[in-house]
């Protein structure tokens, strides 16, 4: 079993970050993703998704539909042959405090217990300053990628992520020649 991983942020990496993406009628998945996940699958990186979810603590979709478009996000990926080991949702509202939204590093701290992955040599890809600190306090490698709010992150310059990518294949080439 491999104890090395990919976290990966869902809305602005994987898919387009359609704001409060609610309902599987409304996802539209990056065309970059299966490709890309398919590589690191290949070459014995675990898949999880890491995702804040706080249209459900605001009251703009259920638990459900957010089960919902995981599902239909598995059987698009599974057509590539990619299988996301499992997805860490944090459905609360900010305001909420919790332990898991990000950036606190729990998600990826139970993943690594339940696993038994090596964080050190795990990443952490996203497009906001949640992911790359996230990614951080849980003692990945961290790539911002330039998808979703991506360039608006690099532009506030208020993390130094490992590497900049254009998108999520970009990302997943720099993370196969890191070893
Ligand atoms: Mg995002
Ligand atoms: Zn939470």
């Amino acid at each position: 079993m491999s104890n090395r991983a990919v976290f990966l942020d869902r809305d602005g990496v994987l898919m387009v970050d359609t704001n409060y993406v609610g309902h599987v009628d409304r996802v539209v998945i990056l065309a970059e993703a299966p490709v890309a996940l398919r590589r690191l699958q290949d070459a014995g990186y675990r898949l999880f998704v890491v995702t804040n979810q706080s249209g459900v603590g605001r009251g703009y979709f259920t638990r459900e539909a957010v089960e919902e478009i995981h599902t239909l996000l598995d059987q698009k990926f599974a057509t590539a042959g990619v299988k996301i080991d499992r997805y860490y949702v944090c459905p609360h509202h900010p305001e909420d405090n919790c332990e898991c939204r990000k950036p606190k590093p729990k998600s990826l701290l139970d993943a690594a217990a339940e696993y038994g992955l090596d964080l050190a040599q795990c990443f952490m890809i996203g497009d906001r300053a949640s992911d790359i600190q996230c990614g951080q306090s849980a003692g990945t490698r961290t790539v911002l990628v330039l998808t979703g709010a991506g360039q608006t992150t690099l532009a506030k310059g208020e993390v130094k992520p490992n590497f900049v990518a254009t998108d999520i294949i970009t990302a997943a080439d720099w993370i196969l020649r890191q070893r």
